[in-house]
């Protein structure tokens, strides 16, 4: 039965009315470039060991899973400790379904009514879509026109808004910006400053980094958070996986919010075999961060203007004619290419193909600027 009823005639909460849901399109073009997935599919053998491990999980599905994900988190914790330059405790790993889910527990837990998030905008715009899910309120502080963070304008950001918590994105997500170890602690240390305060460093392309992950920066600092995701570098966005490292009484406060047996028994089967192939996957990572150093440099040569980039994604533009970035958006898909038009003006962003996929990009891109000039 249809009601023709629409999302504005339902007692929604007030601070949703009107709004659009996050999603980038899913077009059927040939070359998808736009969601920052690993081009690579699952080799083989790992995904002979899934269908394997989650025969296994399933002769036990009448049951409820490892509402703590023991053996996983133990896993995540060695997988941090022999890559992320310091060790890592299973007591100090918290997994969800995609870190999204990890990172708005953490706004259930820290945010929520009266209380605010604060992040370097343009940034990943999920973080402020979960501070409106989670009634948290949302400041955007500043970047440089380079989009990189200026301290001292951060800082008086920090000291005016006062917020509960703070997300740092390194590397960024569009920009590819890496943010560095001093940075991080000065705004670390300037939001403690004021009170308390959770500082969330989302690390979800780190693996792709020319720099180090933050990891070492959570000793002696219980109010920093990493968050990391297996949907990047590990290649596995379908299967929903993302964590935390911290420490263990912020696990804690996490597990006060999040429902229980909320990763499915199906889910840690699969993110235990992935981890089982972790150099091979990781293997990947080499070749895409040197697709992409190709990507920038060719698209520089076309005389753009790219953004240095830390991630498995490009930064490209400036496109301020007619239309803006949007136009030539459109003339990618009809040349058969999907970027990804984030709302940052006269920019646009390209996730790192396989060779072919970037060729194919780098040539339409060609034709487009043909096209303009
Ligand atoms: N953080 C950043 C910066 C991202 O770009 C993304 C995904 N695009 C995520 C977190 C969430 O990824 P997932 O939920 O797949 O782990």
């Amino acid at each position: 039965m249809s009601t023709a009823l629409t999302l504005d005639q339902l007692p929604v909460r007030e601070e949703l009315r009107g709004k659009s849901p996050y999603g980038a399109p899913q077009l059927d073009v040939p070359v998808r470039l736009n969601t920052n997935e690993n081009p690579y599919p699952l080799p083989e053998p790992l995904v002979a060991r899934i269908a394997e491990r989650v025969a296994e999980a399933a002769r036990e599905l009448n049951r409820y899973p490892d509402r703590d994900a023991v053996e996983l988190r133990t896993e995540l914790a060695r997988y941090l400790t022999r890559t992320g330059g310091h060790p890592v405790a299973f007591e100090q790993v918290w997994a969800a379904n995609g870190s999204n889910e990890v990172l708005q527990q953490l706004l259930q837990a820290f945010g929520g009514p009266g209380r605010t998030a604060l992040g370097f905008e343009p940034s990943y715009s999920m973080h402020s879509l979960i501070a409106r899910g989670t009634n948290t309120g949302w400041i955007s502080g500043p970047r440089r026109e380079d989009f990189t963070i200026d301290v001292e304008a951060a800082r008086r950001a920090i000291a005016d808004h006062r917020p509960d918590v703070v997300f740092i994105t390194s590397p960024n997500n569009p920009t590819g910006t890496a943010v560095g170890r001093e940075t991080v602690l000065a705004l670390h240390d300037a939001a403690q400053a004021v009170k308390p305060t959770m500082v969330v460093v989302d690390e979800a392309y780190v693996e792709f980094s020319h720099g180090a992950s933050l990891l070492p920066l959570l000793e002696g600092r219980p109010h920093l958070v990493v968050s990391r995701t297996m949907s990047k570098a590990f290649g596995a966005a379908g299967l929903r996986l993302g964590y935390l490292a911290a420490d263990p009484a912020v696990v804690d406060a996490l597990q006060l919010v999040r429902l229980p047996y909320h990763l499915s028994a199906v889910n840690q089967a699969t993110a235990l075999a992935a981890l089982e192939h972790t150099d091979t996957l990781l293997g990947y990572v080499d070749r895409l961060k040197a697709e992409r150093d190709r990507v920038v440099t060719e698209l520089r040569a076309l005389g753009l203007d790219v953004t240095d980039s830390d991630a498995n994604f490009v930064q490209f533009g400036r496109f301020d004619g007619p239309g803006g970035q949007h136009a030539v958006w459109q003339a990618l898909l009809d040349h058969g290419v999907l970027v990804r038009d984030n709302g940052v003006p006269g920019r646009l962003r390209v996730s790192t193909g396989t060779p072919e996929e970037n060729t194919a990009f780098l040539e339409a891109v060609r034709e487009v600027l043909a096209d303009l000039r």
